[in-house]
C-alpha cells in the first residue's frame, strides 16, 4: 500500500501548512498506519543551514545530520518519530542531483530538461521515504505559495504523480486564507477562489480546501467555497486560529477530515484514538502553576528562530503541570544594561545555541548572574560555551578567556575549534552535525535525568570545550558529566554545588515531542519550579 497526501498553500505564505500536514500525519498514525511526513522547499539553497533565521526561523537538524527547515521539527514533535534527510527536499538538491548525473554521463546524448528530468527526480525523491521508511502513507507539504515561479516544477511533478499512480492513491489538500473585512465583519472567499483557479491552471484540482480564518467557518462561507472551487461541501475544512498548534489535530478530526481522506483513498474505516493527545492538550490549557524562564538570545524578537527550544519548554511544562512563561531577553540588552535588571524576575535561565559574537558578552554575564544567584541554568551548545567562558573568567581567573570563534587572539581559548574543523573552509553542510553518542557519568545530574549511561543526541557546531583546560575546570568544582565515547570531547558540564546548572554541547530540543518531553527539559523546568521565588 502506498498513498500520498499533498498539502499545497495559496493566498499567503505562513498560513500553517506545516501544522495541517503534521496534524493529518498524526491522525493517520493514530489510525494505525505507518506515516512519513516530507517537506519540499522550492528555493535553490541545498539545505536550510546557510539561511537567515530572520527569514526562515531556526535550522532543524535530523538524526543523520541534514540541516532542514523548521517544519521537519514540527513533524517530529507531532509524530514522535525521527525523520531523516529523505524527509526534506529542496530545489537546490533536485537540481544538484540532476546536474551531477548529467556530468557523470547518465544522460549522454539527451537534452536535460525540467520536464522530464527535474520532475522525474522530484518524483523519485517524493517516493523515497515510502520505500525506505516502509511508510504506507506519505504526507508531502509543498513550501511556498501556488503561483510562485519556483514551485512550478514541483507542482507539475505532483500532477504527474496523480496520473502515474492509481487515482485512489493521491489526495490534494489546498490551504488558503479567508481574510475578514472589519467594516462588514465578513470572511472573504475571493482570494481562495483565485488561488484554486491558479492551482487548476497547473492541472491540479484539490480534493479538499482547508480554509484558515480567525474564527470557525460559517456554513454559508463553506458552501460558497464548495460551489466556486468545485469540492464537496464537507471537504471544505475550517482551520481557525487556535490558542495552541497542538489543538489542530482535534479541530480537523472533529470535522471528520481523517474519515473523508480515508474514504477517498479507499482505506478501511478506522477510529482515530486521540485520547492521549487530547489529554495533554487539556493539561496544556489548564496548568496548575506558572514558571518564568528567561531565554537570552540574539534573535529573540523572532521566536521562530528558537522554535524547538520554545516547544520543548511547552512540552516539559505539560509534564510538570506548569505553564512555562518564556521571557525573551535580547542578549545585547544584557550587554548594555547588565544582567540584574533583566534577570531579577526569572525562575530559570536558558541560553540557546547561536553563532557569531553579537550579544556574546551579555550571554556570558547572564550565566554569571544565575550561577552566583543560584538560579537554575540550562546552556545549550553556544549556551554551554558561554558558561565555560564565564567560569574561566570568574572562577579560574583567566580574565581574557574566550572562544576562538569570538576572539581568535585570546590567550585562553577555553572553547576552541574542533580538530577536524580546522581545515574546513566551505560553509554549507560542513559543521559537526547529527546524532552522536554521549557517555554519562553515574551520580551526575545528567545521569539522573536520563536514567541511563549512554545517550544519543544531535549536534551542530564547529567549536568545543577545549580539553586542555578540563583539569583546571574540574579542580575549580565543575563536573564533566558527559563525554564522547572515546572520552575526548566534553559533551555535558554541570556544577554540583548549584541548584541546577547544566550545559550541553548538543541540541536536546530537537528530540522533545508533545507526547514525550525531553528529560533534560523536564528536569530543568522542575528545578525552576522547585527553586521558584
Ligand atoms: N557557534 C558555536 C559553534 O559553532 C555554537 C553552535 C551552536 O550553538 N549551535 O560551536
Amino acid at each position: 500500500m502506498r498513498k500520498l497526501i499533498f498539502v499545497t498553500g495559496g493566498v499567503l505564505s505562513g498560513l500553517g501548512k506545516g501544522v495541517v500536514a503534521a496534524s493529518v500525519g498524526l491522525l493517520f498514525k493514530l489510525r494505525g498506519y505507518r506515516v512519513s511526513l516530507q517537506k519540499i522547499d522550492p528555493y535553490l539553497n541545498l539545505d536550510a543551514g546557510t539561511m537567515n533565521p530572520y527569514e526562515h526561523g531556526e535550522v532543524f537538524v535530523t538524526r543523520d545530520g541534514r540541516e532542514t527547515d523548521l517544519d521537519i521539527g514540527r513533524y517530529e514533535r507531532f509524530l514522535s518519530e525521527e525523520l531523516t534527510a529523505d524527509n526534506y527536499i529542496t530545489a537546490g538538491q533536485v537540481y544538484w542531483n540532476v546536474i551531477s548525473a548529467e556530468r557523470a554521463g547518465n544522460y549522454l546524448g539527451k537534452t536535460v530538461q525540467v520536464i522530464p528530468h527535474i520532475t522525474d527526480e522530484i518524483k523519485r525523491l517524493i517516493l523515497r521515504p515510502l520505500e525506505q521508511q516502509d511508510a504506507e502513507i506519505g504526507v508531502v507539504e509543498v513550501g511556498g505559495t501556488v503561483g510562485d515561479i519556483e514551485s512550478l516544477p514541483f507542482l507539475e511533478a505532483l500532477r504527474q504523480l496523480r496520473d502515474d499512480l492509481p487515482r485512489m492513491d493521491t489526495y490534494f489538500i489546498h490551504l488558503t486564507l479567508l481574510p475578514r473585512l472589519t467594516s462588514t465583519d465578513e470572511l472573504k472567499t475571493k482570494p481562495t477562489q483565485h488561488s484554486v483557479k491558479e492551482l487548476r491552471a497547473i492541472g491540479i484540482q484539490p480534493d479538499a480546501i482547508a480554509a484558515r480564518s480567525d474564527r470557525p467557518l460559517p456554513v454559508e462561507v463553506r458552501e460558497k467555497i464548495a460551489r466556486f472551487c468545485d469540492v464537496p461541501v464537507e471537504n471544505v475544512i475550517g482551520d481557525p486560529d487556535l490558542d495552541s498548534i497542538y489543538a489542530a489535530p482535534d479541530i480537523l478530526h472533529t470535522q471528520s477530515f481523517d474519515d473523508l481522506i480515508s474514504a477517498r483513498l479507499g482505506l478501511p474505516s478506522r477510529t482515530t484514538d486521540l485520547s492521549a493527545w487530547d489529554e495533554r492538550v487539556h493539561r496544556l490549557r489548564h496548568p496548575r502553576r506558572t514558571v518564568r524562564i528567561g531565554v537570552v538570545g540574539k534573535y529573540v524578537e523572532l521566536t521562530d528562530a528558537y522554535m524547538s527550544i520554545r516547544e520543548a519548554l511547552v512540552h516539559a511544562g505539560v509534564a510538570a503541570d506548569a505553564k512555562v512563561d518564556i521571557k525573551w531577553i535580547p542578549a545585547e540588552a544584557v550587554t548594555r544594561d547588565g544582567p540584574a535588571v533583566h534577570l531579577d524576575d526569572i525562575d530559570g535561565l536558558l541560553v540557546p545555541g547561536g553563532f557569531g559574537d553579537r550579544g556574546i558578552e551579555g550571554k556570558v554575564e547572564a550565566v554569571g548572574y544565575v550561577r552566583e544567584n543560584h538560579i537554575p541554568f540550562f546552556g545549550i551548545c553556544l549556551g554551554l560555551q558561554c558558561a565555560t567562558i564565564e567560569f574561566a573568567r570568574n572562577r579560574l581567573g583567566l580574565a581574557a578567556a574566550n572562544s576562538s570563534e569570538f576572539d581568535p587572539a585570546t590567550p585562553d581559548p577555553v572553547i576552541d575549534i574542533l580538530p577536524d574543523q580546522k581545515a574546513v573552509a566551505a560553509k554549507g553542510g560542513t559543521m559537526r552535525r547529527g546524532a552522536y553518542d554521549t557517555i554519562l557519568a553515574p551520580g551526575t545530574r545528567a545521569y539522573t535525568c536520563y536514567g541511563t549511561d549512554r545517550i544519543s543526541e544531535r549536534h551542530r557546531h564547529r567549536y568545543e570545550f577545549n580539553p586542555a583546560y578540563r583539569g583546571a575546570f574540574e579542580t575549580a568544582g565543575m563536573r564533566v558529566s558527559g563525554t564522547s565515547p572515546d572520552g575526548r570531547l566534553v559533551e555535558i558540564i554541570e556544577l554540583p554545588d548549584h541548584p541546577w546548572y547544566v550545559g550541553v554541547q548538543f541540541h536536546p530540543e530537537f528530540r522533545s515531542r508533545f507526547l514525550s518531553p525531553h528529560p533534560l527539559f523536564t528536569c530543568f523546568v522542575r528545578a525552576c519550579l522547585r527553586e521558584r521565588k
